[in-house]
């Protein structure tokens, strides 16, 4: 996968269906499971609202040569105060961000 796109773990997804209202391009979708996926990923243009949106840290955001990543892939777990988005490099390494959701409009 050489373009911007996400995946989702169907382990983890928790079917809450948050992802889908989110998505500006109607992208993902249920199977038959309940699961999310995304139908077209080529056509997802990495604004990151589902990964921001899931309770379950199901969706993973690629990080692809194009965008200047190596093969990684970042996430985000949530908890009351802060977003934590998650890096991890092509060899697992993982670095994380903390930011406090009030003031997250400011960036
Ligand atoms: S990153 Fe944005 S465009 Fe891509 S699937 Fe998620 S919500 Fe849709
Ligand atoms: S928001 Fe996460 S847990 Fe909910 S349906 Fe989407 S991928 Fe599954």
């Amino acid at each position: 996968m050489n373009f911007m796109s996400i995946r989702i773990k169907k382990d983890k997804c928790i079917s809450c269906g948050k992802c889908l209202k989110v998505c500006p391009g109607n992208l993902l979708y249920k199977d038959e499971d309940g699961k999310a996926f995304i139908r077209y990923p080529e056509e997802c243009w990495g604004c990151t609202a589902c990964l921001k949106e899931c309770p379950a840290e199901a969706i993973q955001y690629y990080l692809g040569t194009d965008i200047g990543g190596q093969g990684g892939y970042l996430y985000i777990s949530r908890d009351k105060e802060y977003l934590n988005w998650h890096i991890v490099d092509k060899n697992g390494r993982k670095k994380t961000i903390q930011i406090n959701k009030q003031e997250s409009n400011k960036y």
